[in-house]
């Protein structure tokens, strides 16, 4: 399939161990891969959590702090280690990587959106790779998007993205929770978002980012909404990026609605 513009969504729990450090060899597999698709002709656009994680884990805090203060300080140390390791990583591949950090309010008002839009389009004509995430450090629980999986929805609507990567710590969505049932089955194609699909991906969840399945599906929906086709697919494996291009993969398939 041919696939223009490509937004990848990368959470906390692909990007850290349980360790709360960052994976290295993930976020090195990142750079390589998403730079050799750009190099292909494709532009790439990278959603990537862990600031308030890894900011976390840098201050020596064994949990995520519980106040607003101290999640944003956080995640203002977690968000410049991140950029570093990408900065770091995308180098290593003759490729440049531009940090966008957005808030709800930037896409609710207009002149923003619009402009958000033209640096988009200008990263694009300079050949670099955005890396987008919620400003965290100045985002409170009014104006936030609350997870980054609808943050990379409304990233691909605003990017008009023609497909949308999200890489997770399990296969895709299946019929039961399969870390409880081992005959779970996983769900290859999604025509449609129906109430019965949201239900079956209300028990699942991981532990370290905020999105477990649900916030996935919600996000699939806006983009599928939006003629956005989206692929649910393991991040253990970020070469798994190439089987989705390629159109043959383990994982769920969203398909857009036309
Ligand atoms: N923006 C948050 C962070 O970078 C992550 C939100 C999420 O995991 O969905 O820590």
């Amino acid at each position: 399939m041919e696939k223009k513009r490509i937004v990848v969504k990368v959470g906390t729990s692909t990007l850290t161990y349980d360790t709360g450090k960052l994976n290295i060899r993930v976020i090195e597999e990142l750079a390589a891969v998403l730079s050799d698709i750009q190099n292909s002709g494709s532009q790439v656009v990278l959603v990537s959590s862990g600031a308030i994680g890894v900011g976390a884990q840098k201050l020596g805090f064994k949990t995520h702090p519980r106040d607003t203060a101290g999640r944003q300080a956080a995640a203002g140390v977690g968000q410049t280690e991140l950029m570093f390791m990408y900065d770091k990583f995308f180098a290593q591949y003759s490729n440049t990587v531009a940090q966008l950090l957005l808030t709800k309010g930037d896409v609710l008002d207009e002149v923003r959106k619009t402009n958000l839009k033209n640096t988009f389009d200008k990263i694009f004509e300079y050949g670099a790779v955005p890396i987008v995430n919620e400003n965290d450090s100045v985002s409170t629980e009014e104006i936030e998007f609350g997870d980054n999986d609808t943050l990379s929805a409304i990233t691909a609507k605003l990017v008009s993205a023609d497909l949308l990567i999200i890489l997770t710590d399990i296969d895709g969505l299946y019929d039961d929770n399969p870390r409880t049932n081992p005959n779970a089955n996983l769900i290859e194609t999604v025509e449609e978002i129906t109430p019965e699909i949201e239900a079956i991906a209300g028990g699942s969840g991981s532990v370290r980012g905020t999105g477990g399945m649900i916030t996935k599906i919600s996000a699939a929906k806006i983009a599928v909404n939006s003629g956005i086709d989206v692929a649910v697919i393991n991040g253990s494996d970020v070469k798994n990026i190439y089987n989705v291009l390629s159109g043959d993969f383990r994982g769920t398939y969203f398909k857009a609605k036309k």
